[in-house]
């Protein structure tokens, strides 16, 4: 059937199938967790623009089905309704693991299940990557480097975590995610990935997700002001999704582990954030301010160096140029939101 050979580690190169793939390139099954998401659903399109297989294992907490509709129907597709915390098995050549809430007001909703997804869900991943001898790549975060005493962030820096604070059982439910990749790796041979995200934006970011990006651009078309928490000189650093698709992509088929920064490094004020999104959505949007939440990093922007030197890969797209990218889809779903209200 597919490039996946089961009984070696190694997929079969050459002739595998029933689509026709690029001269020089094999068709490989890949499973994505957390597919049904906003990073995911972006990452299975391109994975399936180039003739892989995909399968999605999302148990749809904070994903959509609406995200990977278009795909519904397509052979090369697959989506299963699965917790990644639970075990599962599958044979596959490669284990993208994205599973995880990603915005604080959802991994704040159930730390204790957020956590359970992080280790328990890695662990599983893990244990089924080392069993069928996939390539796995981990979603880490910058969040790893928690209120960070170095600026910008080098991946050779441990990082400021409380560990006992209401972040923690995101940031350090990640670094715990680390600890498992790099244990799978010295000690079964699994080959890993990781990746540590910074802030992404784009379409297909849930609109009430209380992250700063989606929060201002669903306020600015709602004619809602900006809610900007503290004094808004925090600062953060702005992907656009696509790079970040290109990024994973470019590390997953690399040959280096990692961690690799993944992000871009132009660093914006949350005031300076509200004056794009007002430049680019509404001229007449205001702001509001908003006590900010407990253990709010101050500053986060990625010395991204060693991710352009070993994976010859870098962010195209500027905030200027990204936003405006994401305003159309915002604007459908909030049109459509308000008409299932009746509006
Ligand atoms: P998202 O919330 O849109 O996607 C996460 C997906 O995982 C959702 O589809 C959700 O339903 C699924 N999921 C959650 N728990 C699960 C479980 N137990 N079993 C199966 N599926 C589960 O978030 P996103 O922004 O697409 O983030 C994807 C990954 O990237 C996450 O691992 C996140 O930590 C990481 N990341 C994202 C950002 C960002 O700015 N978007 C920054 C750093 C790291
Ligand atoms: N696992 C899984 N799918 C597989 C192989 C393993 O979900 O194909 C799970 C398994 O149930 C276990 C975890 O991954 O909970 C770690 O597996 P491993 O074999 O590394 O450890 P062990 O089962 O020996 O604890
Ligand atoms: N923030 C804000 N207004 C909002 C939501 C968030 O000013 O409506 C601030 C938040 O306090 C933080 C920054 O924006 O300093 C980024 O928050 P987000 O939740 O997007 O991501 P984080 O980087 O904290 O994970």
């Amino acid at each position: 059937l597919a490039s996946f050979s089961s009984g070696t580690n190694r997929p079969v190169y050459g002739k595998v199938g029933r689509v026709p793939v690029g001269i020089g390139r094999r068709r490989m099954r890949v499973v994505v967790t957390g597919g049904a998401g906003f990073v995911g659903s972006h990452l299975v399109d391109k994975l399936i623009a180039r003739g892989d297989e995909v399968i999605v294992l999302d148990n749809f907490f904070t994903g959509r089905k609406d995200n990977l509709v278009h795909l519904f129907g397509n052979p090369m597709f697959e989506l299963i309704r699965h917790d990644v915390v639970e075990p599962i098995l599958l044979e596959v050549d490669q284990i993208y693991h994205l599973a995880c809430p990603a915005s604080p007001v959802h991994y704040k909703y159930n730390p204790v299940k957020t956590i359970k997804t992080n280790v328990m869900g890695t662990l599983n991943m893990l244990g089924l990557a080392k069993r069928v001898g996939a390539r796995f790549l981990l979603t880490s975060t910058s969040e790893v480097y928690g209120d960070p005493l170095h600026h910008p962030q080098k991946e050779t820096y441990w990082g400021n975590v409380n560990p006992i604070g209401e972040r923690s059982c995101y940031d350090e439910g990640k670094r715990t995610a680390e600890t498992l990749a790099m244990d799978y790796h010295r000690g079964a041979g699994v080959e890993v990935r990781i990746a540590r995200i910074f802030n992404t934006y784009g379409p297909r970011m849930c609109l009430d997700d209380g992250r700063v990006v989606s929060n201002f651009v669903a306020q600015a078309i709602r004619k809602l002001p900006m809610t900007v928490y503290g004094d808004g000189k925090q600062t953060r650093s702005f992907q656009y999704v696509s790079d970040l698709v290109d990024g994973l992509v470019a590390l997953m088929d690399g040959e280096h582990i990692g961690p690799f920064n993944l992000g871009n490094p132009g660093e914006f004020t949350m005031l300076e954030l509200s004056e794009v999104v007002k430049e680019t959505i509404d001229p007449s949007a205001t702001i509001e301010f908003r006590p900010n939440t407990a253990d709010d990093p101050h500053m986060r922007k990625p010395d991204i160096s060693k991710a352009k030197e070993l994976l010859n890969w870098e962010p195209k797209i500027s905030l200027r140029e990204g936003l405006p990218l994401m305003v159309g889809d915002f604007r459908q779903r909030i049109l459509n939101e308000d008409e299932g209200k009746g509006a």
